[in-house]
C-alpha cells in the first residue's frame, strides 16, 4: 500500500549586495569583469593580512530584517567556516554561525489558494567564494576569484514550505524585497540571488521532520521548481519500495530535469566553526538602528496599498504595478499629468506591457515618458481620439518619434479632421451611394447590412473613425434614404 506524503521544504536564499566594494576589503564588487581584476591581497587570504567590516553591509542586511520584521541582533561576531575548496583561497569563509545579525520575521506570498506568511529562521552575513571555470575538454580549471569576498546575506526559512509554487512564491517575492530595498539587484542569472533548497518528505498526518536532502545554488526560479517537483516525486518513490532516503547533497541537471547525488552526509564538512578573531565583535546602536528605519523605501505591500488607497486602483491593477518600484513611480509620475488613474494602469497592463514583453525590456527602459503617455491617455479621455486609434496607431508612433509629442503626431497624421464630423458623414454618404442595391435590401429589413456600410466607412478612414459615431450617423443617414 502507498502512503501519502506531504513535503517539506526549507530555503537558504543567497543575496549578493550591492555595495560598492566587497565585505572585508575594498576591491570593487562588478560582474562580468575580466577574471582575477577585482582581486587584492585581502581578498586573496594572503598571508598577515586582516578583513575589516564594510559598514554598508550591515545596513543593507538590517533593512532586509526590518523588511521583513526579524529581530536585529544587538551584539554579533563572525565565525570562521573551515573547509578546503580551491575557489576559497583563505581556506576558511567568514560567517556568522552562532549570531546571525537578523532572527525570524516572515513574508506574506499570495497563492492561488489565499495568501500564506513564510517564515524565516534567520538572515546571518558570510562572504562568497570565487569560482571555479571548467571550459570544454581543456583538462585545467580555470579560477577567477573576482567575486571573492563579495558580500553575501543568507536567508534561513523554516522548514514550513510545502509544495514547489510555494517556493517559487518565496523566492520571486524575495526577489521583489530585495529590489525594492535597492540591496540587491536580484538577478538570478548572474547569480545575485540564487538558493539551495532543502527537500524532505514525511507521511500526512505526522509530525516528525523526514530525512532531507540539499541541493545547491539553484539560480532559476522554474529550476527551483522542476527540482523541488523532481525530488518529491523521487524521495515518495524510494519510500513506498521499502528504501530508506540518506541526507545528502545533490545538484540539479537542467537539461534532464534530475537530481543527482553529489556528497552524502558521512563526507560531508566538519567545519570546525570557531569565532573569527580578526575581527572584533559587533555592536549595533540603538541610534544607528533608528537612522536605518528612517531611510526604508516604500515596501512592495506598502507600495500596492498606496496605489490601492491614493488612486483608487483594483487590487489587481495594484499588485501588477507594484510589481516593481520602476513600474509603481512610472505610474505615480503619470498620475501628475492625467487624473485618469485607471486609464493610465489600463495601458500600462495593456500597451505598455505587450510592446516591454516584446522588445524584452523593462519599463526604465521605455521609449514614451509618464508624461507622454498621460498626454496619450488623456487625448481618448477626452474623446479626441478612439481608443483603438490610439492605441494601435498613436501609440507606436510616438514610440517611434520620441521627439514629437502625441498631438503633434495626430496634427500631422490629420486624425482631428478625421475625427470630425463632417468627414464622416461625407464617408457615409460616398458609402451609401456605393452601394444602392444593398440600400433596398437594409430597408426591406435586413438591418444587418449596416455593418457592411460602418465598415467601408472605417476603410475610408483608415481606422480613424469613431465607430460609434460612424453607427449613428450611418443610422441617420440610411433613414432618410
Ligand atoms: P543543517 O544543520 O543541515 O544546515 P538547518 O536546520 O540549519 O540544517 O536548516 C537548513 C535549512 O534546511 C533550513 O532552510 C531549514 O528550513 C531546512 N531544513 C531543515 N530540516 C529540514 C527537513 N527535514 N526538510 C526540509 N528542509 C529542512
Amino acid at each position: 500500500m502507498s502512503i501519502s506524503y506531504k513535503p517539506v521544504i526549507g530555503l537558504e536564499i543567497d543575496a549578493q549586495l550591492q555595495t560598492n566594494s566587497k565585505i572585508f576589503a575594498s576591491d570593487p564588487v562588478l560582474f562580468g569583469q575580466e577574471a582575477n581584476t577585482l582581486i587584492s591581497p585581502i581578498s586573496l587570504g594572503h598571508p598577515g593580512t586582516l578583513p575589516k567590516l564594510n559598514k554598508k553591509v550591515l545596513e543593507y542586511a538590517i533593512k532586509m530584517g526590518l523588511a521583513i520584521g526579524s529581530t536585529i541582533a544587538p551584539k554579533q561576531y563572525f565565525d570562521r567556516k573551515n573547509y578546503f575548496y580551491p575557489d576559497l583561497p583563505k581556506g576558511y569563509q567568514i560567517t556568522q554561525d552562532k549570531t546571525p545579525i537578523c532572527i525570524g520575521g516572515s513574508i506574506l506570498v499570495h497563492l492561488k489558494e489565499g495568501d500564506k506568511k513564510m517564515e524565516f529562521h534567520h538572515i546571518h552575513l558570510e562572504e562568497d567564494a570565487g569560482k571555479s571555470l571548467h571550459e570544454g575538454d581543456n583538462p585545467f580549471s580555470f579560477l577567477d576569484y573576482n567575486r571573492a569576498g563579495t558580500p553575501l546575506i543568507e536567508m534561513v526559512t523554516e522548514p514550513s514550505i510545502h509544495s514547489s509554487e510555494e517556493a517559487f512564491a518565496l523566492v520571486s517575492e524575495v526577489r521583489k524585497l530585495v529590489r525594492y530595498l535597492g540591496i540587491c539587484d536580484g538577478n538570478m542569472e548572474e547569480g545575485s540571488l540564487r538558493a539551495d533548497v532543502n527537500v524532505s518528505i514525511r507521511p500526512v498526518g505526522t509530525s516528525t521532520l523526514g530525512t532531507k536532502v540539499e541541493i545547491k545554488n539553484m539560480n532559476s526560479l522554474r529550476n527551483i521548481q522542476r527540482a523541488i517537483e523532481y525530488e518529491i516525486v523521487r524521495q515518495t518513490k524510494v519510500l513506498n519500495e521499502g528504501g530508506s532516503l540518506i541526507q545528502e547533497t545533490r545538484t540539479f541537471d537542467a537539461h534532464a530535469g534530475t537530481t543527482h547525488s553529489m556528497r552524502i552526509k558521512e563526507t560531508m564538512n566538519d567545519y570546525r566553526y570557531f569565532p573569527e578573531p580578526d575581527l572584533a565583535p559587533l555592536e549595533i546602536s540603538a541610534s544607528w538602528l533608528t537612522e536605518i528605519k528612517s531611510t526604508m523605501p516604500l515596501l512592495p505591500w506598502e507600495q500596492e496599498q498606496k496605489l490601492i488607497k491614493e488612486f483608487s486602483l483594483p487590487a489587481y491593477d495594484a499588485h501588477f504595478l507594484a510589481d516593481t518600484r520602476e513600474m509603481a513611480l512610472y505610474f505615480e509620475e503619470a498620475t501628475q499629468h492625467s487624473k485618469a488613474y485607471k486609464s493610465i494602469s489600463n495601458w500600462l497592463m495593456g500597451p505598455v506591457k505587450s510592446h516591454l514583453n516584446e522588445k524584452n525590456q523593462s519599463i526604465t527602459d521605455f521609449e514614451l515618458s509618464p508624461k507622454a503617455l498621460a498626454e496619450i491617455v488623456e487625448l481618448v479621455e477626452k474623446g479626441t481620439l478612439t481608443h483603438n486609434l490610439a492605441a494601435h496607431q498613436l501609440f507606436p508612433l510616438a514610440i517611434e518619434n520620441p521627439g514629437k509629442s502625441a498631438s503633434q503626431i495626430v496634427e500631422e497624421q490629420g486624425w482631428l479632421h478625421a475625427q470630425s464630423g463632417d468627414e464622416i458623414l461625407l464617408w457615409v454618404q460616398e458609402a451609401i451611394a456605393a452601394y444602392p442595391d444593398k440600400v433596398k435590401e437594409y430597408q426591406k429589413g435586413k438591418k444587418g447590412l449596416i455593418a457592411l456600410f460602418i465598415g467601408e466607412v472605417m476603410k475610408k478612414s483608415k481606422g480613424t473613425a469613431d465607430p460609434k459615431r460612424v453607427n449613428q450617423l450611418m443610422s441617420e443617414e440610411l433613414a432618410k434614404v
